[in-house]
This record gives structure tokens, sequence and C-alpha cells, in this order.
């Protein structure tokens, strides 16, 4: 017997409902700047840096150039500590010293955050498989330990161990097998950079969460789908 017109708007109501619960079925995030604060840590390192010149630099100068020069920490240690030493040769810190001092300042940012581990303990309750997604080196390991989500996802893809890194296509397919192929249109990738993650996420066509960290969005590029302040913002997007 076909449905009345009321007993099928009721149906389409419900089935719209489910759709909306389950339209997200996965969540991949970034690592730096969006599970943890690494740009205060770096801006930490910077004054410490600083303090170790012992002469006539500007502090605002020395940290801005350091903060503007990091490149999320990508490069080796060494070639870190040449040029360092070359643009500021005053410095007394060795290259150990230097390590242990950028070491030691960056892993502070990865601690066990509660707004993190509330969000990812929701999306777990939800059943939902995430992942993390990062450009670096193993180094990303350690802080993903510090923060205390090693084993909470069997997704945890850094690009200098995969061999490709964001925007390229390849490391975000990784991550999708590694959670199980979810239908690409129904995971969010969240993260901080325009280029290498929502814009590399996008063209795979997932959708995206921007975390803007008190920029704007670049106006010459497709806007992302949601600008967050911090991932803690997820939640109602993800189980509104
Ligand atoms: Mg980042």
């Amino acid at each position: 017997m076909p449905a009345t017109p009321s007993e099928s708007a009721t149906l389409s109501a419900r089935r719209a409902r489910i759709l909306r619960r389950y339209w997200t079925q996965a969540v991949l995030f970034d690592l730096d700047d969006t599970l943890a604060d690494r740009s205060a840590a770096v801006r930490r390192f910077a004054s410490l840096f600083y303090e170790s010149l012992h002469s006539g630099y500007v502090r605002d100068e020395v940290v801005e150039s350091i903060v503007s020069g990091d490149r999320g920490g990508y490069g080796s240690r060494q070639e870190m500590f040449e040029s360092f030493d070359r643009r500021w040769p005053e410095s007394d810190l060795d290259f150990d010293q230097f390590v242990d001092m950028y070491e030691t300042e960056i892993l502070s940012a990865y601690s066990p955050d509660p707004r993190v581990t509330n969000l990812l303990d929701q999306i777990d309750q939800h059943g939902l498989p995430w992942g993390i997604v990062t450009n670096g080196t193993s180094f990303q390991h350690k802080k993903v330990r510090r923060m205390g989500l090693e084993g909470r996802t069997p997704c945890v893809v850094v690009s200098d161990e995969f061999g490709h890194s964001k925007p390229e296509p390849e490391i975000f397919l990784e991550a999708l097998r590694l959670i199980g192929h979810p239908d690409r249109t129904h995971v969010i990738f969240v993260g901080d950079n325009p280029e290498a993650d929502i814009m590399g996420a996008k063209s795979l066509g997932m959708r995206t969460a921007w975390v803007h960290r008190g920029r704007d969005w670049p106006s010459e590029m497709a806007p992302p789908n949601h600008v967050i302040g911090h991932v803690e913002e997820l939640g109602p997007i993800l189980f509104p």
C-alpha cells in the first residue's frame, strides 16, 4: 500500500535526519598548528635563541625572522643550525645545545590537550574513523606520542616516511586507504595551511575545515567549507 502524504513526509524527514547524522563518515587532521599550537613554541624557541646572542640585536627582529623562516621545521637540524650560525655567528650555542633547545621548546607545544582529546573521544563514540596526515620527518611521531594519541588511530601518515607530501594527492589517498576507503565526499579534512591542507583535500573531493589562526582566508583561493578557530569547534559541525 502506498504511503499517505503525511507518512511520506514523516519518512523523508526521518531519512534526511539519518543522512545528516551520518553525513560525515571520517575525519582527517593535519598535526602542526591544527591539533597543537606549534607556532607558539617556535616563538618561545626564538626568544631563547635571541637570549643566546648576547649582543646588540633587536629581540623582535630576531624573533620575527626565526618565526617567518621556520618553514614548519621541515629542514634538517644541521641545515637550520648552519643557517642560524651564518646569520647570527654571535650565538654561543653549539650544534647539540641548539638541537636540544629547539626540540625541547617545540615538543613543549605537544601535550595532551582536553579540547583535542574530547573531540577525538566524541568522534570515536560515533564510530567514525579518523587519522593524521602531516608534512614532516619521523619527529612527528614524537609529537603524536607526547599528545597521548599514539595507538588511537591506525592512520598517522608522515610525508618524509611516505615519500609524498601535502598537497600531493598520494598522501591523502594513503590516509583514506588506512581508514578503510570511506566515500571521499563524506570525509572532512581539517588543517591550517590553505594550500597544502585545504586545496590538497579539496582537489580530491573531500570537505574541508580551515583553522584560521587569526588569518583571513586568501581571497584568490576557493573557500573551505568551514572556518574554525580551534578544532574543538568541530563537534557541532560533525554531529549537529
Ligand atoms: Mg599545519
